[in-house]
């Protein structure tokens, strides 16, 4: 028996009994007479004590001990005369009569401790030896159990876990495609899939009415701190449902995770149009823990013959509270922060509200006293109150001015890790203009459906369609998205046209789901959740990737295995790849 209870386990109830214990040695520590080892496995630390007195030669071996061996201990659970309150096991220890070295170990690269003296590379390169300090066992931990209730709580709905495959077609989802030669077939290929959207829709096809699976998906992207090259999506379908009903499920799944994992009630969660997100903070995933919403003010500005406004297609500012009595050099390094090319505005225009009621501005020039008071009034603002104003190109601005407003929020406190704002952003446009390859692109994806009060639009303004589509957001974070789907073949049809595909492309793409759709293909819509950013959301976690056990870095590498990697020639030959000249 390698053990009779884990490192975490043994309290003051069971002092006298005898236990064996195995796990790895997180430390020990020599004190003349007794040697003292924390004996630490998944579950917890446990003190053992060897007494010199008792039995010198096993005491001596003890010494012998080094950081991460891995023993094997029998011994009886003792009261310590010195207790650690901050440790569940803190009251006891194990005095050890039996020691047996089941594996030696090299020098760790790094301290296997909650603040470990290791830098990122290096503990990618060793993962499983970072893997086994607590955070990331806790965040592991709580990714499972977010697993499990998801798909409890789902199953409980009427959902059943359908598996879809891994080698397939490529689905447009705006990415590139991972692909994977296939020697079968020469010079052909499957593509990894960016999510199972066309298989789950199929699968409403097929009857499955509630389908949902946790799933990896494969984009080719550029990484960022909250993207990987493979994540996991949790992927959910439902046949004869409108918005409101899809909305309402996934509240359903939202609200348990949070009561469930968190103990939270966290109360209805609100819906915000794609428009008013855009117009009152600037982006279709507002951080709404925090106020200080977008004021429009194009009247009080024009006309003034302040050119910057005068030549503004938008002026708007945020009226941040308490500030105004931010000095010259705070000022400048907001002024330097709004003209970062990542922000990219030309200036910052401020005006201080003083606590003395008195009014100073960068545009004083322009305008008299009286109407910078009005300006006041349309922010709502109060003495010691600081209003900033951005001005030009609508997109441009409103990106800016969102980027401020959530620095000031970071500089005011405003954005408290420990409280979470759930919102619903819905009616996001259905198509998205592109200057670069003058085409519309879909917004979400080219199954999604537009409103049908808006269909006529296809044929007018395409831009302006709104679509039965969804974003989930918490606290600034988009967690989820999905769509109704269209699911009438002329009108999947009509959406190719508008999206610049020739009938032969999306028949040669898309004709499986086409067809599909001429076998009574039930309405249908669905949603996905990024499951590494939703479990990174409720541990705290900065990066995704602190809850992916072995995540890839920023160039999409896996420092543990040294992968991707070169083939050798016969491997590349089997699968008819040459490569070419000088790689
Ligand atoms: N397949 C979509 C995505 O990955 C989600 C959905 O529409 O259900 O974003």
């Amino acid at each position: 028996m390698y053990r009779s209870h884990t490192c975490g386990e043994l309290r003051m109830k069971h002092t006298g009994q005898a236990v064996t214990l195995s796990g790895w040695v997180q430390r020990s520590r020599d004190l003349g007479g007794m040697t003292f080892v924390d004996l630490r496995d998944r579950y917890g630390i446990t003190q053992l004590v060897f007494n010199m007195e008792v039995d010198p030669s096993l005491c001596l071996e003890a010494r012998k001990l080094g950081r991460e061996y891995v023993i094997r201990v029998t011994g009886v659970v003792t009261e310590r005369s010195n207790k650690n309150p901050k440790m569940p096991t803190g009251d006891i220890e194990i005095a050890v009569e039996k020691l047996e070295l089941l594996n030696a170990s090299k020098i760790p690269p790094f301290t296997i401790e909650d603040n470990t003296d290791g830098g990122e590379e290096l503990r990618m390169k060793y993962r499983y030896l970072d893997l086994r300090r607590s955070p990331n066992l806790k965040n592991l931990e709580l990714r499972h159990r977010m697993a499990m209730e998801t798909r409890d709580y789902l199953s409980s709905q009427g959902f059943i876990d359908i598996e879809t495959p891994c080698m397939i077609k490529s689905t447009p989802e705006g990415a590139r495609d991972f692909v994977v030669p296939s020697r079968m077939n020469p010079g052909q290929f499957y593509a990894l899939p960016q999510s199972p959207q066309t298989f789950k829709q199929l699968l409403m096809v097929a009857g499955y009415d509630r389908y949902m699976q946790i799933v990896k998906c494969f984009r080719d992207e550029d990484l960022r701190a909250d993207r990987q090259p493979e994540f996991t999506q949790i992927d959910c379908e439902m046949a004869f449902v409108e918005q409101e009903d899809v909305l309402e499920t996934f509240s359903g799944l939202i609200h348990h995770l949070f009561h469930a994992i968190k103990d939270l009630r966290i109360g209805r969660i609100p819906k915000m149009t794609w428009a008013d997100a855009m117009r009152y903070y600037g982006s279709d995933k507002p951080d709404t823990r925090f106020d200080m919403k977008f004021t429009e003010v194009p009247d009080l500005a024009k006309g003034r013959g302040f050119s910057v406004f005068e030549e503004a297609e938008l002026v708007v500012g945020i009226c941040a509270k308490g500030c105004g009595d931010y000095s010259r050099k705070q000022l400048d390094e907001l002024t330097d922060f709004v003209k970062r090319p990542q922000v990219g505005a030309r200036g910052l225009i401020y005006v201080k509200y003083n606590s003395d009621g008195t009014i100073k501005s960068t545009i004083d020039k322009f305008f008299t006293e009286d109407e910078l008071r009005e300006w006041m009034r349309r922010f709502d603002a109060e003495p010691n109150d600081l209003i900033m104003i951005l001005a030009g190109e609508t997109l441009r601005t409103r990106k800016a001015l969102s980027e401020l407003r959530l620095e000031m929020g970071n500089r005011l406190g405003l954005r408290d890790p420990e409280r979470y704002e759930v919102l619903w952003v819905v009616d996001f446009p259905l198509l998205e203009w592109d200057e670069e390859t003058k085409r519309f692109y879909a917004m979400h994806h080219p199954f999604t459906s537009p409103k049908p009060e808006d269909i006529p639009l296809l044929d007018t303004d395409p831009g302006a369609v709104r679509a039965n589509a969804y974003d989930l957001v918490i606290n600034g974070v988009e967690i989820g998205g999905g769509s109704i789907r269209i699911h009438n073949k002329e009108l999947q049809r009509r959406m190719f046209q508008v999206l610049g595909f020739t009938e032969e492309k999306a028949q040669e793409q898309f004709g499986f789901l086409m067809n599909a759709f001429e076998y009574g293909a039930p309405p249908h819509g669905g949603i996905a959740f990024g499951f590494d950013r939703l479990v990174a959301m409720f541990a705290g976690a900065d990066s995704i990737r602190d809850v992916i056990a072995f995540p890839k870095n920023n160039s999409g590498r896996d420092m543990m295995i040294d992968s991707p990697a070169p083939l050798d020639e016969e491997q590349l030959k089997e699968i008819h790849i040459r490569l070419r000249e000088g790689i």
